[in-house]
């Protein structure tokens, strides 16, 4: 299983100056400490902050944004003003961050002490304006960056620092995500296609080509020992069918989908990738395209793309590293076919295979059945439904000279009938605010047909992604109506065509 690692902190930079005296800093040192405390004591904030010492100067303040930078446990920065810092005093180590920022607007207590208020409190305690004047620096040398306004004891305040901390795990993720792809894209097809070099510039992430015939070679060596344990596993989880189960008829299919993710993920694993791709149209001597491999590959933590799909693997590998430890999960996903009614129109998705069981609870089914496509072997796949929930569904697209995410708010519903037909596994949902607002805004800003489907990600976090980057989001919501989404996508392309002519 890939694991988010612990060791990971963000830092808490509280600014000053040294006009107040050391009786006043090390007041300010100690109720920055407390902020830091009730943080670390919330159940939204995942990862652990840590305190720096108070800052009151700009060599500090660059040494400390340099080691921020170059540290890499550090995947973000949280900055607080409490008393005055004069901001001129940040920009060169505002200017030398390079790791996501947050700017928390806040102050040590919550109520104002009506009755004793006097000018050594007032003095002590001037966020109000000191994280103005902060702000002001921070909008002049746009800076990427969050601003997050309240008190610490609020839960609405850490959940949503939780999100930003979330998005910054993404940011670092997409730094260090190493994705194999075997094989191209699906021939002719645009949307899956795009800049891998843009992609690596832009969001970090290294798109990497291998010949199927590494994998064959590999799945080969795949010894009967290891294959017989993985199916034995395979029969714990599963309701595995009759006919795959040992003696059956269809056996040795499984226990080719076990040497399949056997050898898929000892490749991952020995070259570092954490995301993959696979391509029907070029499967070399496989037998079966990957399905249930694939499956598994996903419930441990890897991005997966259908046809070559890089930019879905990466999105979903990033997305399942923001969402660790949250109820839910994410699958790679597609728009399959509408029921339009009677009743609330609603969008069933699935793929040829290749969905993740982390979006069930319910036992998945084990099957085989034959695949029309790819000219192959019948593939072993889980056959399961979503489980109801509030989710959404996520695209990253390459505009060509920039990348968009589109996002789209859904319910997860259960199907109106039973699927008894269905061999594939299928999530059903009904998209926000309504299918048509929603199909019409999704391809006004040409959305991929492939998505993440997400029952555990907050749409901040995405959105805080985006941010850190700077690049698109639209999110399709509620509150959406197709029009003013059109404006939003002619407002946008305005705002980035002058963003790449002031480059
Ligand atoms: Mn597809």
């Amino acid at each position: 299983m890939l694991k988010m690692q612990n060791q990971f902190e963000i830092w808490f930079l509280t600014g000053s100056q040294s006009l107040y005296g050391e009786e006043v800093l090390s007041q300010v040192a100690s109720q920055s400490q407390s902020v830091v405390q009730s943080m670390n004591d919330a159940d939204d904030i995942s990862i652990k902050i840590i305190w720096k010492p108070v800052l009151t100067n700009p060599e500090d303040i660059k040494k400390i944004c340099i080691e921020a930078t170059s540290n890499p446990n550090c995947i973000g920065v949280i900055t607080w003003m409490h008393t005055f810092s004069p901001a001129k005093m940040w920009i060169a180590g505002l200017s030398a961050l390079q790791v996501p920022l947050l700017h928390f607007h806040t102050q040590v207590n919550a109520e104002l002490p009506w009755e004793s208020l006097d000018m050594d409190f007032m003095n002590l305690n001037q966020a109000a304006h000191g994280d103005r004047e902060h702000g002001h620096i921070q909008a002049r040398l746009n800076s990427p960056r969050k601003v997050i306004a309240g008190h610490v004891s609020d839960p609405k305040v850490t959940s949503r620092i939780g999100n930003w901390i979330r998005a910054a795990i993404g940011w670092n993720e997409a730094q260090n995500l190493k994705l194999a792809r075997f094989g191209d894209n699906m021939r002719y097809v645009a949307v899956t296609d795009g800049d891998k070099t843009s992609a690596q510039i832009t969001l970090g992430i290294s798109v990497e080509a291998y010949g199927i015939n590494e994998l064959c070679a590999a799945v080969d060596r795949v010894l009967e020992d290891s294959i017989t344990a993985l199916v034995a596993e395979y029969e714990e989880l599963f309701s595995v069918s009759t006919e795959l189960k040992k003696g059956g008829a269809k056996h040795d299919s499984l226990r080719y989908q076990a040497a399949l993710e056997i050898a898929l993920e000892k490749f991952l694993i020995d070259g570092g990738f954490t995301a993959f791709t696979t391509n029907f149209e070029d499967l070399g001597t496989l037998k079966q395209l990957p399905g249930l491999a694939v499956q598994r590959l996903m419930a441990k933590g890897y991005g997966f793309g259908g046809e070559g799909d890089w930019k879905t693997s990466a999105l979903l590998r990033i997305i399942k590293s923001m969402t660790e430890g949250l109820p839910g999960g994410s699958s790679f996903m597609e728009d399959y076919t509408y029921h339009f009614g009677p009743g609330e129109p609603k969008v069933l998705g699935a793929h040829m295979l290749e969905v993740c069981p982390t979006i069930t609870d319910q036992k998945p089914k084990c099957e085989i059945h034959p695949l029309g496509i790819g000219g192959k072997d019948d593939p072993v796949r889980l056959v399961f439904n979503a489980t109801p929930s509030h989710g959404c569904v996520v695209g990253l697209m390459d505009l060509g000279g920039r990348f968009r995410i589109i996002s789209n708010d859904i319910e997860v519903v259960k199907p109106d009938r039973d699927l008894k037909k269905l061999p594939v596994a299928s999530a059903v949902w009904k998209p926000k605010p309504s299918l048509s607002t929603s199909a019409e805004s999704w391809i006004y800003g040409g959305g991929s047909h492939h998505t993440v489907l997400s029952t555990s990600l907050d749409v901040e976090t995405l959105n805080d992604f985006a941010n850190i980057y700077n690049i698109e989001h639209l999110h399709i919501s509620e509150k959406t109506n197709t029009q003013s989404f059109q404006d939003q996508i002619k407002w946008n392309g305005i705002y980035f065509k002058l963003l790449s002519t002031s480059q």
